[in-house]
């Protein structure tokens, strides 16, 4: 046989199309052409290619070889080809029998001819399972495919063993699918790894609110305060709130982070999400893009939390480019023309000092910042970003009254003549329960709600609307402020089982949007 066909898969941000890898051996002068677009890196298969053959024992085929890539049109990256076009070398040049049921196959080679691990292969395994296909993924790789619950999937670690389960087939030991529901149905997701609890946090009563209120609606929450007043240690309690992602979540969550070459965990397997991306990350890195519109960061928190500390600190652009998926839930990246876009529907967890020296209001330490420097570090944060964070708060440093309280009497003694709400028996409980009932009654979190929506749900008895009314004017707020406003007060309601908008809900909702410190 002189025609080989096998099929792979191509990666483009979070899609998987199939890709016929076309070979043939002719007469003529040797030759060796791969065509149908590929990029340089697919073009330097050639060399591997040849050295893998010649150092696992096979013949290097003599003639005119020409391997087609299709569909042409299809931008083709990375080295998972390798192993599909040795393959197909093979058979092309009769050393191997071709094979009796369709197979898809991936793995970049070494000049050894042993297979290399690739990303994105839990995705492409899902795709290859719903087509019916058979599937050859570098050893390397088998823990990710075998979590896809794949059924007719084998590993090799180089390219005899994978021609050897290319001819063998069903003889040979398939990965053993690893369901993730018989995961989950087994040990259940209490058996899971756990995010750390918010009763490990001693005081920030307010704080620990406003992360029970952001659980519950789904908003975007901004804690002000000075360094080591604990606000990433109260960022990181924010995912124990939420409720753990469902089946289709957590498949959409696993492909994404397959694409961008993360392990895949099987202990955390219905966890959100928590990114806490570095400043100096590059906008690509938090963003996401580049020639296979790989996810950034803020794709990786989809469905989970995204904590950007020390905010002021990142790139104008990184903050500016969070308006969109804030607002839509994914984000649209342009390349060579063609626009694409990657979800990106995270909770957005921001932490920052009041001033660039961190001490504004500080009771013990003076700040030594001026007030053209204080307005200045302020104003890195645009309004309109700023009017997308719904709740913002204030994280002093914990008093040394307060710390001495707690660690006498407990985080219960501490809680005593605190109002009930501010210290629920179970905030878990809680936040979760308010937010399967909104759920239920308007199909999204109250933070997503839109604005017919929240006209149609937000109730306001008279004495609510005239706070409303004093408070916007003198806040200043613009109507997008209201709304979101309206939105957080929804959330707050929710919490007290109540249908209405009643005053106290909406004026904690006023003291949880607080301007920033100097403006
Ligand atoms: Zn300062």
């Amino acid at each position: 046989m002189s025609l080989a066909r096998i099929l792979s898969r191509a990666q483009l941000g979070l899609a998987a199309p199939l890709v016929q890898v076309e070979l043939h051996v002719g007469r003529g002068l040797p030759n060796f052409a791969i065509v149908g677009l590929p990029a340089p890196v697919v073009r330097e298969s050639r060399e591997r290619v040849r050295a893998a053959l010649l150092n696992s024992g096979y013949e290097f085929p003599v003639g005119r070889i020409t391997v087609n890539l299709a569909p042409v049109e299809l931008s083709k990256q990375g080295a998972r080809f390798d192993l599909p076009i040795a393959l197909g070398l093979l058979i092309a040049s009769g050393q191997l029998p071709a094979p009796r049921r369709a197979f898809e196959c991936y793995g970049e080679l070494g000049l050894a001819g042993e297979l290399r691990p690739v990303t994105g292969l839990f995705l492409a395994a899902l795709h290859a399972g719903n087509a019916g296909h058979a599937l050859i993924v570098p050893g390397a790789n088998g823990e990710e495919v075998a979590l896809s619950g794949h059924a007719a999937a084998y590993g090799a670690a180089s390219l005899r063993e994978a021609a050897l389960r290319l001819t063998e087939g069903a003889a040979s030991a398939v990965l053993q699918a690893r369901a993730i529901d018989a995961g989950l149905g087994a040990r259940g997701p209490a058996a899971q790894t756990r995010p750390p609890a918010l009763s490990d946090v001693t005081g920030q009563w307010q704080a620990k609110r406003a992360l029970i209120i952001a659980a519950a609606g789904g908003h975007s929450l901004l804690m002000v305060g000075p360094p080591g007043s604990g606000k990433s240690m109260l960022a990181a309690r924010l995912p124990g709130l939420l409720p753990p992602l469902t089946r289709t979540e957590a498949l959409e969550v696993a492909g994404i982070a397959s694409v961008s070459g993360l392990q895949l965990d099987p202990g955390s397997w219905t966890r959100r999400p928590f990114r806490a991306p570095h400043h100096t990350a590059s906008a690509h890195a938090i963003v996401g893009g580049g020639p296979r519109i790989l996810p950034g960061e803020i794709s990786l928190a989809h469905l989970g939390v995204l904590f950007l500390d020390e905010l002021p600190e990142f790139d104008r652009r990184v903050l500016e480019s969070l308006r969109e998926p804030l607002e839509t839930g994914c984000i649209t990246i342009a390349r060579a023309g063609s626009r694409l876009a990657l979800p990106a529907q995270f909770q957005l967890i921001a932490a920052m000092n009041p001033c660039a020296c961190g001490y504004l209001g500080d009771p013990v330490q003076a700040c030594r910042c001026t007030p053209g420097g204080i307005e200045r570090y302020r104003h890195r944060i645009s309004g309109p970003l700023l009017d997308r964070v719904d709740i913002r708060i204030e994280v002093p440093r914990l008093a040394v009254e307060e710390l001495v309280q707690a660690a006498v009497a407990g985080d219960a003694g501490a809680a005593a003549g605190q109002p009930p709400c501010v210290a629920p028996a179970d905030p878990v409980a809680q936040a979760q329960g308010a937010r399967e009932r909104r759920l239920r009654a308007s199909g999204v979190l109250s933070a997503r709600l839109s604005v017919p929506q929240l006209q149609e749900c937000c109730a306001l008895p008279p004495l609510s609307e005239r706070l409303l009314r004093r408070s916007s004017q003198q806040l200043g707020l613009s109507g997008r402020g209201v709304h979101r406003l309206l939105a957080v007060s929804r959330t707050i309601a929710d919490l007290a089982g109540s249908e209405l908008i009643e005053p106290p809900h909406l004026a904690e909702a006023i003291q949880l949007r607080r301007p920033l410190p100097g403006g």
